[in-house]
């Protein structure tokens, strides 16, 4: 099988090591990938948001697979192209990925699917939005409607931050605080099954203790410990099978990976929000524990032949990522900075890097070239043995002026 990953951060050096790590896999390209993907992949410098260049690309090559890791591209339209073009893609249409792409869209998909979340009401005016604000009372959850890459979102007791957001976002989604532990589930949909991954947490702070502004991820870990039982098959038969449902019976079927963001109150289960794509950084350790082999896996998504019943296999044990991000991130991030201790960190036991915002500098050096550079894995046998491991690796590795949370799974670790 010959496969193209499109995107370039750790969700998708990820992805590439999977899909190398499965002997039906004989080809693997990326566009425009990293560094780190260079190494296992032949990457292709091109915009991945083009269709009609991804469309040329793969056809060129030959693709039997194309895995899609953002979700601006899918927003783009290349889902459709691909599939247009009459090759598989993992990935959904445009259409459907608006269950990210919009939250109001979501929200509406939620109803009529009958799946629990937090209930909330779109505004546009000012009065619409104090209107909500009182409804709603404190703390104040404030979300723009469109894709801002994690970062729309708004979690304040502060009335006057609230109302500033909504204003700057214009149209915005003001709902119900949820409260509780927040909990990630893939699930792989093939437009009319779905088949869950191992459930993530991941960390959406940039500082340790929760604090700070939200970032795209600043870590993450598998498995939950602490998760009660029967999680995964309450959430694969009370939000991921009913919106699967609904969007077939729009006529939008669903092929990719749903990404239920979820918050376990004390009501029960609530989704927070969708997303159409892998998360990032979660899906740095969810990977790392799977032992069925990936391409096959999403090849039998986008083609259309998912096993509902097929139990996916599991390495036992414990994995947890560690976001390694660049001074200024997430507000203003400074690129160019000299990473060293790659090597020295990939050579702590059970440890690896993978590559999130890197570039070839001068002379054989790798520079940072985006907020989140480098994710470092540790893997073991439970939680406590990942962590270190992981924090053992990350302190090998030297950024100028990076930063990365240092509380990663250390709550989950000590349960
Ligand atoms: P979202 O982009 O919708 O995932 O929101 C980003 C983050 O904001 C989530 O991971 C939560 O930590 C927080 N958040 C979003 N919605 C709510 C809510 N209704 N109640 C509490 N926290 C929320």
């Amino acid at each position: 099988m010959r496969v193209l990953v499109l995107g370039s951060g750790g969700r998708e050096h990820a992805l590439a090591r999977a899909l190398h790590r499965d002997p039906a896999v004989t080809a693997l390209h990326c566009a425009p990938g990293n560094p780190g993907t260079a190494e296992i992949a032949d990457n292709h410098q091109l915009d991945p948001c083009d269709p009609t260049a991804v469309v040329e690309l793969a056809g060129r090559l030959g693709i039997e697979l194309v895995v899609v890791g953002p979700e601006a591209v899918l927003v783009a339209g290349v889902g459709d192209a691909v599939r247009k073009a009459g090759i598989p893609c993992f990935g959904p249409d445009k259409e459907a990925a608006r269950i990210e792409a919009s939250k109001a869209f979501a929200k509406e998909i939620m109803a009529a699917a009958g799946v629990p979340t937090a209930d909330s009401r779109v505004c546009e005016t000012t009065m619409q939005v104090e209107e909500a604000l009182d409804a709603f009372g404190a703390p104040y959850v404030v979300k723009d409607d469109g894709l801002a890459a994690g970062k729309g979102v708004v979690v304040t007791r502060d009335r006057d931050v609230a109302a500033a957001h909504a204003a700057a976002c214009g149209r915005v989604v003001i709902e119900e605080y949820l409260d509780g532990p927040e909990v990630s589930l893939f699930a792989l949909c093939d437009g009319q099954d779905a088949v869950p991954l191992l459930p993530a947490q991941d960390f959406k702070r940039a500082y340790d203790d929760d604090e700070g502004p939200n970032t795209g991820g600043m870590g993450a870990y598998t498995p939950l410990p602490w998760a009660p039982a029967g999680l995964v098959d309450e959430v694969m038969s009370s939000v991921v099978q009913p919106v699967v449902d609904e969007l077939r019976r729009r006529e939008t079927p669903y092929v990719g990976v749903l990404y239920a963001g979820l918050a376990i109150t004390s009501k029960g289960v609530r989704v927070i929000e969708f997303n159409a794509r892998f998360g990032d950084p979660e899906t740095q350790v969810v990977l790392d524990r799977l032992a069925t082999p990936l391409g096959v896996l999403l090849q039998s998504c986008a083609i259309g032949g998912l096993d509902p019943a097929a139990d996916l296999e599991w390495r036992p044990g414990s994995a947890v990522t560690v976001v390694v991000a660049a001074e200024g991130y997430p507000a203003a991030p400074v690129k160019g900075g000299e990473i060293t201790g790659l090597d020295e960190a990939a050579a702590v036991d059970g440890a690896y890097v993978l590559h999130a915002g890197t570039k070839p500098g001068a002379e054989g050096r790798l520079v940072a070239a985006g907020g989140r550079v480098l994710n470092v894995v540790g893997t073991g046998p439970d939680l406590a043995a990942a962590r270190a491991t992981a924090y053992e690796a990350a302190a090998k590795i030297s950024l100028p002026g990076s930063h990365h949370r240092t509380d990663i799974a250390r709550t989950a670790a000590q349960a």
